[in-house]
């Protein structure tokens, strides 16, 4: 608990004491490794100083940037009195104080310099702590661990999310796994949702603006399972879109004209020189030179319409010079490809645009997090969507990228343990869920494991056990799961069997009867008939039909009576790729249908339509 003796000179706000109150909680039961997720603005450095002044042994305090190293010593000097600093690039190398203020890489540079046992590490912007085990991270998290065995690990981060990784905590304290094999900390024990901030008025809120001159067209674009667009696509798009990129930067110098200043988020390096080149033409020169002649400022305040670039290649004395000239209203314009995300604040900040896809709702949140901060006279940041990733700026994070622009997050309750889980899926107008991408369900069930119910599943044919559907080997025999395309290789080496490539498929009603028509590539049909008069009929129908069919696994469907309802709802319910049917004395006979299939049986219609 927080000690009264010492009371500090500022108060803290309720959810900076809640979360505080977290780490102290989890840390009075536990030794696993912990995260506290708060919001770029919700003050993580006043967090940070109150969780080292009453924390009993020593604590050292990790960062990766020398900025945010002085930041958090600041801090830690109004709640503690002071704080030793170790930073090379801030010329400070004290680790002898209770609380020791460090930059990652200097303190993993100087190994020795930290072997008087710490009993705490706080680490912000924790979601730089990657998986791999040589990294500077982990190789002074062994050594402290040297010094004090029962040495206590707490990050702090906005985005507890890594593209590529995933959830940087193997479980939620909200009773959900995040990456249970691959985490770099045990459990996430605080989040703070950035609408509870802009809902108490400790951040600016955002305005989403519609009727943009132009919009890029990136809804073709596909993310892969564990990354965003790949730069290759997305500049194909771009190499496309000369006039779009045109209308958009008259726009936003329009716009512009009366804001504060101008975060542009450009796709590629070439997409943000081109942005910038326009943003230049017809304006003089004015501070085009900014970074490269110290003592121009003066001449440049005028020109408030200048612009400027900074992409990863830009070298750090200029990087400072451009940050700080747009801190001081000398550049209007900021481009940037990828690095003002983190660890950037300009609070002034007052129009953020994007012209970038992204499969994130973390970076894209990131991205808009930049125009949040208060400032002094500004009540709204306008934030300009021009690649149409089209999220809420209110969206969860789901922890998979984004399937495709269509896709929304969506709540689905598992049916074993009543999780509320959250995926990737589409709504009708009604908001009813009528697809979702989930595979197994997140919740963790009272023995600490994750339940095991799958939403979509590849049966083991050996023992019967549900599998991942990307699965090749099963996991409680070990036998090889079968290859689609082997067993239909081996099924259609018979006689009378064909293959009907699906192309098309409706719903229609013929009396009470639920008609099924396929089509195939050159037009030729197959039909399924359901009858609904009795119990016995509808559960054959859910069975052979409504089950396989649904877009949304596990979610509950009305209980139809009649074949128009389900023609009416006909959205709920996929087509599949593949039907393999089997001449019989009475026609074709269906034997197996084929969902979701990608193999050398595929029909070419994907290509054409996707
Ligand atoms: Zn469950
Ligand atoms: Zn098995």
């Amino acid at each position: 608990m927080i000690k009264t003796s010492q009371a500090p000179t500022i108060t803290l706000r309720d959810y900076q004491q809640d979360a505080i109150e977290a780490a102290l909680n989890h840390f009075r039961q536990s030794r696993e490794s912990a995260v506290l997720v708060l919001p770029t603005g919700a003050g993580k450095s006043l967090v940070i100083a109150e969780l080292a002044r009453i924390a009993k042994g020593r604590v050292l305090v990790l960062t990766h940037v020398k900025e945010l190293v002085a930041q958090n010593a600041e801090k830690v000097a109004l709640m503690a009195g002071s704080g030793s600093i170790y930073s090379a690039g801030l010329g400070e190398k004290d680790s002898g104080g209770k609380t020791v203020i460090a930059g990652i890489q200097s303190a993993a540079r100087n190994l020795d310099a930290f072997s008087e046992p710490f009993s705490l590490v706080i680490i912000d912007e924790c979601h730089r702590v990657s998986q791999d085990k040589d990294s500077q991270y982990h190789s002074l998290f062994a050594a402290l661990k040297a010094a004090n065995p029962n040495l206590l690990l707490l990050g702090l981060t906005a985005t507890p999310y890594r593209l590529g990784e995933g959830y940087i905590h193997k479980r939620h304290v909200h009773g959900h796994v995040g990456n249970p094999d691959k985490g770099v900390f045990d459990v996430c024990i605080f989040e703070l949702p950035m609408r509870v901030l802009i809902k108490k008025g400790f951040l600016t809120p955002p305005r989403l603006l519609d009727g943009l001159a132009a919009q890029y067209n990136f809804a073709n674009l596909k993310a892969s399972e564990d990354s965003d667009y790949s730069e290759a696509e997305v500049e194909s798009v771009l190499n496309t879109s000369g006039r779009a990129t045109t209308a958009i930067v008259g726009q936003l110098k329009a716009l512009g004209a009366s804001r504060r200043g101008v975060i542009i988020f450009a796709a590629t390096v070439r997409h943000a020189k081109e942005v910038l080149a326009l943003l230049e033409r017809g304006e003089s020169k004015g501070l085009q030179n900014i970074g490269m002649q110290e003592g121009e400022a003066s001449t440049a305040i005028q020109n408030t319409t200048s612009a400027a670039l900074i992409t990863a290649d830009t070298d750090a004395i200029e990087r400072d010079r451009i940050i700080n000239a747009f801190k001081a209203g000398q550049i209007r314009f900021l481009v940037n490809v990828s690095v003002l995300t983190t660890g950037f604040d300009a609070p002034h900040v007052d129009l953020i645009a994007i012209l970038r896809p992204t499969a994130s709702v973390s970076l894209f949140q990131q991205m808009v997090g930049r125009g949040l901060r208060l400032y002094p006279g500004k009540t709204e940041c306008l934030i300009l969507d021009y690649a149409a990733n089209g999220f809420s700026l209110f969206h969860p994070e789901v922890g998979k990228p984004r399937p495709d622009s269509k896709s929304v997050p969506v709540q689905v309750p598992c049916p074993a343990c009543g999780f509320a889980n959250l995926f990737w899926g589409k709504t009708d107008q009604d908001g009813d869920i009528i697809e979702h991408f989930g595979r197994r369900c997140q919740g963790i069930i009272e023995d600490g494991s994750q339940c095991d119910f799958r939403y979509r599943a590849r049966i083991c044919p050996d023992c019967g056990a549900e599998n991942d559907i990307a699965a090749r080997i099963c996991r409680s025999c070990d036998s090889a799961l079968v290859d689609p395309d082997k067993h239909l290789k081996a099924v259609l080496a018979h006689k009378h069997h064909h293959l009907f490539k699906v192309a098309d498929m409706q719903l229609s009603a013929s009396g009470n009867d639920l008609l099924i028509s396929y089509q195939d590539m050159d037009g030729n049909p197959f039909e399924e008939r359901f009858k609904m008069q009795t119990d016995g009929q509808r559960k054959a129908l859910f069975a052979a039909f409504l089950a396989p069919h649904q877009r949304a696994p596990g979610v509950k469907l009305p209980r139809y009576k009649q074949a128009s309802e389900i023609v009416a709802d006909r959205d709920r319910f996929k087509m599949p790729e593949l039907l393999l049917l089997k001449k019989g004395k009475f026609g074709w006979q269906l034997l197996e249908k084929f969902f979701d299939y990608t193999g050398k049986y595929q029909s070419q219609r994907r290509f054409e339509t996707d």
